[in-house]
């Protein structure tokens, strides 16, 4: 019989339940348990694929293509746990499926309501990632409590405890100590209240963490207890990190998190092994060398916008003993001042996805400065697109190439709507989606990263690669390195005649762990840090082959 976790937060958002839920995963995973973790976020968009990243920052996408919340990103990258369409519910999810099954009839002859119908379904969504294969479940409520929307979920979830029995359901709530510098004192009222609303709902945490810039005593701790009616064991301290989010599951397992949720559950506890992840920590405490990585991008303000991408960059400076900072360039700011005002010295060069128009111009600059400069360039689906725009405008000389999505009209158009997608108008949940084999070409760059021969990633697009410009992409020295199985998508673009020039259609950095770089991220920080030792600017493409590809 499958155990609970539901993980509430309090006080204030963006306190990093995420992350935390993912570190108690992890946790539980090394005490040989199975895990499976699911996020419920209580606004009404069905998904948040239709949010642009100032709501919401990143859009993480699933294996079996679901757009989610960029918490399950947290969940991939901390434990094996399977994630997919069941791991995130959104209230308007829940209320699709209500709504269907009452125009089904399903519910003939009653009043549809919040309770029960509602808190039904919600409570089937846990039950639905609960398979036999599971030992624990953890359900992360997005939102505070005392928000109007998250009720229904508070409410589903004090009904499972009932329901299950409470030696089966275990409830976290995660909490700030604000820590006030005039009185230098870490206070708990905010805490007391929102455990006091949690238990006017009927639910009474089981553990309490507590999130803090100053250690907490144990006189604190007690107080804590005392007031918020749980075990002082069960006040945690969770502290703000000091060097990476990475940290987070050792100092769970310092405040014993795991030995109490074992010993609630009736579980017999041993220490766990943890040598693995501490591995991976002391290589990214003691880095031997260091690059940067330059990110030109539309969000770069929002550190949240290409969550995946700078941890899949975190990871690949693990995997090369490597400490890499980012510096991260807004697109529009490259047309505005011209490259060198902020690409000077660059050692690797990023474009993200996107979507929309804004900054393209300053992408494609970049792109270009990096090819021409022989500095490593990483293109990551608009990224690749761009990088092809690139291309054909400046090595194959077609004047005025561009991607449909932007100009329609253009005389080349290099990167055009999918053909599936020709006839799609609705715009919720309809891109090329999700998890899709690509063949490696032998000898390419992609063959040296994944040393396999078909390889599996995640999509997220609707324009592609025009394969009326393949014959001449292919005759100006541009391989196409990773292709479908059936040859008729482009997947993965190359420069042969440089360092290190690669573009991909798909998105490498969702299945990037700290424990296991994504091959792609991994040579693309080598190559930075073989294009640094060798003092930059060095295998540039010269003029002369420019010249010569364009003959
Ligand atoms: N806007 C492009 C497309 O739809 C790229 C999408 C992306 O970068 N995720 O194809």
């Amino acid at each position: 019989m499958p155990k609970y976790i539901f993980v509430t937060g309090g006080v204030v958002s963006s306190l990093g339940k995420g992350l935390t839920s993912g570190a108690i995963g992890l946790l539980l995973e090394r005490h040989g348990l199975r895990v499976r973790l699911q996020k419920f976020d209580p606004y009404i968009n069905l998904d948040p694929g239709t949010m642009n990243p100032y709501q919401h920052g990143e859009v993480y996408v699933t294996e079996d293509g679901a757009e989610t919340d960029l918490d399950l990103g947290h969940y991939e990258r901390f434990t094996n746990a399977r994630i997919n369409r069941d791991s995130n519910y959104t209230t308007g999810k829940i209320y699709n499926s209500v709504i269907t099954k009452e125009r089904e009839g399903v519910y003939l002859g009653s009043t549809v309501q919040v309770v029960p119908h509602i808190t039904d379904e919600i409570k089937s969504s846990i039950e639905r990632v609960a398979s036999d294969d599971v030992d624990v479940v953890i359900s992360e409520i997005g939102g505070t409590v005392g928000d109007i929307e998250s009720l229904p979920f508070l409410e589903a979830i004090r009904q499972f405890g009932l329901e299950k029995g409470r030696d089966k359901v275990m409830y976290i709530h995660l909490t700030l100590l604000p820590y006030l510098t005039a009185s230098g004192e870490v206070k708990t009222k905010p805490t007391q209240h929102s455990v006091g609303r949690l238990r006017e709902i009927g639910i009474l945490p089981d553990m309490l963490i507590c999130r803090t810039e100053m250690p907490i005593t144990q006189e604190l701790r007690r107080k804590i207890g005392l007031f918020c009616n749980v075990a002082v064991s069960s006040v945690i301290e969770e502290k703000n990190v000091d060097f990476s989010i990475y940290e987070v599951p050792v100092m769970l397992k310092r405040e014993r998190v795991d030995e109490l949720i074992l010993k609630h559950f009736g579980i017999p506890y041993s220490e766990a092994d943890l040598s693995e992840w501490q591995v991976m920590l002391e290589a990214l405490r003691a880095p031997t060398c260091e690059t940067e990585v330059t990110i030109v991008g539309k969000y770069i303000e929002l550190t949240d916008a290409y969550k995946s991408i700078y941890e899949a960059l975190t990871h690949a400076g693990i995997a090369n003993q490597a400490r890499v900072r980012f510096r991260r360039v807004q697109a529009q700011d490259v047309e505005r001042d011209g490259v060198d005002r902020h690409l000077a010295g660059a050692k690797a060069i990023l474009v993200p996805g996107g979507f929309g128009d804004r900054g393209i111009e300053g992408k494609i600059e970049a792109i270009r400065f990096a090819r021409e400069h022989g500095i490593p360039y990483f293109g990551i689906c608009l990224g690749m697109q761009c990088m092809c725009i690139e291309l054909a405008r400046n090595v194959l000389g077609l004047e005025g190439a561009h991607s449909t999505e932007f100009n329609p009209a253009t005389r080349h158009p290099v990167i055009s709507l999918l053909e599936e997608q020709q006839k799609v108008v609705r715009k919720g949940g309809t891109m090329r989606l999700g998890a899709y084999p690509c063949r490696i070409l032998q000898g390419s760059r992609a063959a040296e990263a994944y040393a396999r021969e078909v390889i599996h990633e995640r999509h997220r697009h609707r324009y592609e690669f025009n394969n009326a410009f393949r014959d001449d992409f292919a005759a100006a020295g541009v391989r196409f390195s990773g292709v479908s199985p059936d040859g008729s998508l482009v997947e993965i673009v190359e420069l042969a005649d440089h360092p290190w020039f690669l573009g991909c259609q798909f998105h490498p950095e969702f299945k990037s762990k700290p424990v296991q770089p994504h091959p792609l991220f991994r040579e693309f920080v080598r190559a930075s840090l073989e294009y640094a030792a060798k003092g930059g600017r060095k295998d540039a493409m010269s003029e002369e082959a420019v010249l010569n590809l364009r003959k």
